[in-house]
C-alpha cells in the first residue's frame, strides 16, 4: 500500500464505500460526488499511479477495463463513457488510478 492513498486504504477496505463489483484484483465503488445518475469508480488493487503506470501490467490494465465493461452492463448502460483523468491539469485529484464509468444522462462531447 502506498503511504497516505486513499485508494489504497478503500481497496483494503479501511474505508467503507458503496462497493458495486470486486475481483481478487479490482474493486468497483459509486464515487462520493456523482456527476452522472451511474457513476462508478474501478480501481486495481495495488497501486498505481495512472494509467501511463498501470499500462506497465497488460494484464492488470485489461482487468481494470474488463470490470468497468462489466459495472456498465450491470447498471444496465448501453450508452455510457470510461474516462480516465491523468494529471492535474486533466482534473486528476487522487493519484491511484481509476477509470470512472459514467452513464444515464446525456454525454456532451468533446469532453470539458
Ligand atoms: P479524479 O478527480 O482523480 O479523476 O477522481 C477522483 C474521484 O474520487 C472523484 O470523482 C471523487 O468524487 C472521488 N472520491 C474522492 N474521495 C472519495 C471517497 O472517499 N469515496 C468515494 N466513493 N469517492 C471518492
Ligand atoms: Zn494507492
Amino acid at each position: 500500500m502506498a503511504d497516505d492513498c486513499l485508494f489504497c486504504k478503500i481497496a483494503a477496505g479501511e474505508i467503507p464505500v458503496d462497493v458495486v463489483r470486486e475481483t481478487d484484483q479490482t474493486v468497483a465503488f459509486r464515487d462520493i460526488n456523482p456527476q452522472a445518475p451511474t457513476h462508478v469508480l474501478v480501481i486495481p488493487r495495488t497501486h498505481h499511479r495512472d494509467i501511463g503506470e498501470l499500462s506497465r501490467d497488460g494484464a492488470l490494465l485489461t482487468a481494470v477495463l474488463q470490470e468497468a465493461a462489466a459495472v456498465a452492463e450491470l447498471e444496465g448502460l448501453a450508452d455510457y463513457r470510461v474516462v480516465f483523468n491523468t494529471g492535474e491539469g486533466a482534473g486528476q485529484t487522487v493519484f491511484h488510478v481509476h477509470a470512472h464509468v459514467l452513464g444515464g444522462r446525456a454525454m456532451t462531447w468533446p469532453p470539458g
